[in-house]
């Protein structure tokens, strides 16, 4: 395997950035995931204004041009012979003497990776997942794609060890945020489909986004507001998105079915529909 790591491509077992690289110390970076679907780069242009916006949040140059970067994200897919994967770009404020101030004179450390993966595997689509509840404990400003994970880390395992597939993370107020690596939608009793609104308290998904479009485009009513906790286990439907599920059924949240708990019609269209705006067909 090979990665990408500051302007040379090397083998992935000897890839590595120093120990005071900022990344490594003080989590001072952002990343971004594009899924690489039959060869193709689903949504690209949405995850690198992304990738754009949580540089900028954070003051971080672009190590390279973006146009270049496109080019790497192409060269590791190639060299790991991936055509149905992940491909992680990851931009620290690189390698500095330990100060929580910005460095004078930064020099980014970008790596990229890739790995093959099973998008989702079929049972997920014909039983859907289960998701459980808790709190959200991040910071205030979600809407950045930072490499600093903790929180997640923490929610998927006790997803994990509760069997179950996503954590969706839930404010103060009761009203879901996301899950831990994926938005949450839910489908209510009239057929409206409901996810957040884009703000600081989530990343706004660029799955999202897409399914947004799709949905207005297809004349799906929804609405972009917070919901309940309540109101997720009242829902018809409920579904995840991210890059790595293109869209997937939630069928129960804290171990109660939702609906009558099988996948519903809404959520397959939406996940058909996204797979025919990227130009595939499902990879399951
Ligand atoms: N929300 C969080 C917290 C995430 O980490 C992710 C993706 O990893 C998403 C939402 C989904 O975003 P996208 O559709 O761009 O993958």
């Amino acid at each position: 395997r090979t990665a990408y790591v500051n302007g040379r491509y090397v083998a992935h077992g000897d890839a590595h950035v120093h120990i005071e690289d900022r990344g490594f110390q003080f989590a001072d970076g952002v990343y971004e995931v594009v899924s690489v679907v039959d060869g193709v780069f689903a949504d690209e242009d949405g995850h690198l204004a992304r990738l754009s916006r949580s540089l900028n949040e954070l003051e971080l140059p672009w190590p390279m041009h973006p146009m270049s970067l496109r080019f790497v994200m192409r060269e590791v897919a190639r060299r790991n012979r991936v055509r149905n994967g992940l491909v992680y770009v990851q931009i620290t404020r690189g390698q500095a003497p330990r100060d929580f101030r910005f460095p004078v004179d930064p020099a980014p450390t970008l790596v990229v990776t890739c790995r093959s993966t099973k998008f989702s595997a079929p049972q997920q689509l014909e039983k859907g997942v289960s998701v459980i509840t808790i709190p959200d404990i991040r910071w205030a400003r979600r809407d950045i794609k930072s490499v600093a994970l903790l929180p997640q880390v923490l929610g998927k395992q006790r997803a994990a060890e509760a069997g179950a597939f996503e954590a969706w993370q839930v404010d103060p107020d009761g009203t879901v945020t996301e899950g831990c690596s994926s938005n949450a939608w839910i489908v209510t009793n009239e057929g409206v489909l409901v996810t957040r609104a884009a703000s600081t308290r989530i990343l706004n998904g660029i799955t999202r986004l897409s399914l947004l479009a799709e949905a207005e485009a297809a004349g799906i009513p929804f609405e972009e507001r917070a919901f309940t906790v309540e109101e997720a286990y009242a829902a018809r439907e409920a579904l995840i998105s991210s890059a790595s599920t293109f869209c997937v059924p939630v069928t129960r949240i804290d171990g109660k079915p939702v609906g009558d708990g099988v996948p519903g019609p809404l959520g397959r269209r939406l996940r058909q529909a996204y797979l025919a705006h990227v130009g595939v067909d499902d990879p399951v």
